[in-house]
């Protein structure tokens, strides 16, 4: 497995895969790779001949006082198991090479879709996401690129960038990949506290009491919402940021009864850390 740096060494292997008529597969990731990252490798060496995992600690995508020097970073461990899953190129550009000036140029998604949820708290972490993400697909050019439901507003964000940009990419949106217990993997697992991380639970465990209200009939999106929120206040330790219902794909409010396809988005507190989660709440 070939560890790039460099935009110029990326493009130029990547140049030469591609006049040899070989499909690329493209994980943009921040590291700290865990099996919920290495489920859209194994994925993407699937499907590809060529399987291009980015490893990049997005600077933009962070807003103030939030933890860009404290984000794990991992990058020897990260090439190693990228490499066991059958990565070809781990792509770990420095920051200078994916924003050479100051001066530059953003790619913003506007509207609801970016605005509620996590772009309430986080007001400038869509427009950092597509950012990257845009600069990342002009360099490697993917047949298909991998994403995960884990970061559900996310994926609604992309798809609506590569419809409006006509980036010619094929998205695959890979499940939630979580631990025995129900937490859903993340990087940033690693900072909580062991009664944090206990309390954390309360996440899939709340989200799983509305699949349960949903299947046996409950529409009423407000009522699903103030059930799951009550359950996710129950636990001391939890702080909540959100718990919201919204209508996909274009994340508009549910007027009333859920209809169609709905995401069911949590985001919540525990200490200092933050952690999402999220299940699709859909009539048949
Ligand atoms: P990140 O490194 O957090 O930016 O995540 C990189 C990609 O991995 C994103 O598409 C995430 O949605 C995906 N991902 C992160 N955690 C999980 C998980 N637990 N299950 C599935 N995909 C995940």
């Amino acid at each position: 497995m070939k560890i790039v740096n460099s935009i110029k060494e990326l493009k130029s292997y990547l140049a030469e895969e591609k006049r040899n008529n070989k499909q690329i597969g493209f994980v943009p990731t921040m590291g700290a790779l865990h099996d919920g990252h290495l489920s859209l490798v194994e994925r993407c060496v699937k499907e590809n001949d060529v399987c291009v995992v980015s490893v990049f600690v997005n600077p933009t995508q962070f807003g103030p006082g939030e933890d860009l020097e404290a984000y794990p970073r991992t990058l020897e461990a990260d090439c190693i198991l990228a490499g066991k899953m059958g990565a070809d190129i781990v792509f770990a550009p420095a920051a200078k090479e994916m924003y050479p000036s100051a001066d530059m140029t953003w790619v913003e998604v506007t509207g609801d879709i970016t605005k509620v949820l996590c772009g309430r708290s986080r007001p400038i972490h869509f427009r950092g996401v597509t950012t990257v993400v845009s600069k990342l697909f002009n360099l490697a050019q993917p047949d298909r690129a991998y994403f995960g439901q884990k970061d559900a507003q996310q994926v609604q964000v992309i798809k609506r960038m590569v419809k409006d940009l006509f980036f010619n990419v094929q998205l695959r949106i890979m499940p939630i990949v979580r631990e025995a217990d129900g937490l859903a993997k993340s990087s940033r697992n690693t900072y909580l506290s062991q009664e944090e991380r206990t309390a954390g639970l309360i996440l899939s465990k709340s989200l799983r009491y509305a699949e349960e209200l949903f299947k046996q009939g409950e529409r009423d999106s407000s009522r699903i919402a103030a059930e799951t929120a009550k359950l996710i206040g129950s636990e001391p330790l939890s702080e909540i940021d959100c718990v919201e219902i919204y209508e996909l794909p274009d994340l508009k409010p549910v007027a009333g009864d859920i209809t169609g396809s709905c995401l069911l988005a949590v985001a919540v507190r525990f200490g200092t850390t933050r952690l999402i989660d999220n299940v699709i709440l859909e009539v048949e």
